[in-house]
């Protein structure tokens, strides 16, 4: 950990009294306070206008009860929450995440990477976050659609295209979007199209989004290793997860001819010599809602491991594309023992702070999540901006933007991390980038 300015050590100390016992909020504000040293240290009206301590308290937090039936006509009760973060740039916007380890705690660290991520798009989009601790795994689509109805008729009344638009995170998808857009029309008799995004093809979503966040993150690993005159045709990938984001990430990683070798899941990882086969895996998980195992018993030279975790898979190139803090020291050890030369995180804050010093002091090329997968929410961007023209895209103009949007971002990183005297430091590149355009809109807003 490095120390921070004195006035960043006094916000630190604020947040971490007001929060108590939200560990990965205070784990992602650190991370940012700690790039913003030489930025306070450059630009005092920041400071004078107690800009950081207005960033780290959200601007509006709710929390409420969602009570649902299930299939044998058991009552439940979960927990809802949006936490609307910061609309300096833009109404916020930020996914909804369905998992029993969502709490306020969690809603706020990835709220709070939203305002840097969507910032870091160039789009007009602020920041936000939402979920429940509801566990969607083994529920019937019946189960799954009454609790989604019963969480937007809480939810709509804060939501709107010009105030804040939910999406997908994990354990949202295109299913859990499509029974909460059901709803939100229902419940306010508008057909607002812009209120959400990941949206089905059919009703107003557009093309690529399902496929941005992955493809992004490779995209961003690509500008990545080309400052190194290096590419990722014929290297070795390994990727955690099997998700939305893993599954199109090794997509986008094998299109771009590198071999993808292994994945993940909670129950283990698989690693396959002869390439994840992605329209398998997707059958597997996306379609089947199965298990890793599953797509092992389908691959003859595939092997399935449960001891262990797939960060001792010697590759090149890794990708966390699955749950914060799944990327410890010890793992970030075995990548570099291996040979890792880039880390591009698919996945929010996957790599501890740990891991993150032992990458780095080893010269690995480390893209942190809130400019590598930005990717997705900057597609969701596009999404509402075919919604607002009543238009939508084809797959590969939207593709194009995507791919233009990634360039950008590194650019932006990369020009940020040169002027404050860090080259090739992509925490700070993206962090300090992301802060000054957030910082410059409040200043212009006053004080609200
Ligand atoms: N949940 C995604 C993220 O972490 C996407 C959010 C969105 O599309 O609004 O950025």
């Amino acid at each position: 950990m490095n120390d921070l300015d004195p006035t960043l050590q006094c916000v630190f100390q604020t947040v971490l009294d007001r929060n108590p016992g939200e560990a990965e909020f205070h784990q992602a504000v650190r991370e940012v306070l700690e790039s913003l040293n030489v930025v306070v240290a450059r630009h005092p009206e920041y400071v004078e206008g107690s800009i950081i301590e207005r960033l780290c308290e959200p601007e509006r937090q709710l929390m409420f009860r969602v009570p649902w039936t299930d299939d044998q006509g058991n009552i439940h009760i979960n927990r809802g929450f949006r936490v609307e973060f910061n609309s300096a740039l833009g109404p916020f916007k930020g996914g909804l995440r369905f998992h029993p380890t969502v709490n306020l705690g969690i809603v706020k660290f990835l709220g709070f990477e939203q305002i840097f991520k969507n910032a870091l798009t160039g789009l007009p989009i602020g920041g936000g976050k939402g979920g429940s601790d509801f566990d969607p795994k083994g529920r019937s689509d019946a189960e799954v659609m009454r609790f989604c109805q019963s969480l937007m008729t809480e939810l709509y009344r804060h939501i709107g295209e010009y105030t804040d638009v939910p999406a997908g995170d994990i354990g949202v998808g295109g299913r859990e979007i499509g029974y909460l857009f059901g709803q939100y029309k229902r419940i306010t008799n508008r057909y607002e199209s812009g209120v959400l995004t990941g949206k089905g093809l059919s009703y107003g979503g557009s093309q690529v989004r399902t496929e941005a966040t992955g493809y992004g993150t490779v995209i961003f690993a690509r500008e990545m290793l080309a400052t190194r005159n290096l590419e990722l045709s014929g290297r070795r990938v390994i990727v955690s997860g099997s998700g939305n984001v893993a599954i199109y990430a090794a997509q986008k990683a094998q299109q771009l001819g590198a071999q993808v070798v292994a994945c993940s899941d909670s129950g283990g990882y698989v690693v396959d010599e002869d390439g994840i086969d992605v329209d398998l895996l997707r059958q597997v998980k996306e379609v089947d809602r199965g298990r890793l195992t599953d797509y092992a018993a389908q691959r003859p030279r595939a092997t399935h491991h449960t001891e262990g975790n797939v960060w001792q898979v010697p590759a090149e190139i890794a990708l966390p594309c699955a749950t914060q803090n799944e990327l410890d020291g010890d793992a970030a050890k075995a990548l570099v023992a291996n040979g890792v030369i880039a880390v591009a995180e698919g996945a929010n804050m996957p790599c501890t702070p740990d891991a993150v010093s032992i990458l780095t002091e080893n010269d690995v090329l480390f893209a942190p999540g809130k400019a590598a997968n930005a990717g997705g929410v900057a597609t969701s961007a596009l999404e509402m901006q075919q919604n607002a023209s009543r238009d939508s895209w084809h797959f590969d103009h939207t593709e194009q933007r995507l791919d233009q949007i990634m360039v950008d971002v590194h650019k932006r990183c990369a020009e940020a991390a040169d002027t404050y005297g860090q080259p090739g430091n992509y925490v700070a590149g993206a962090n300090i980038s992301s802060f000054m355009q957030v910082a410059d809109a409040m200043l212009a807003h006053g004080v609200i």
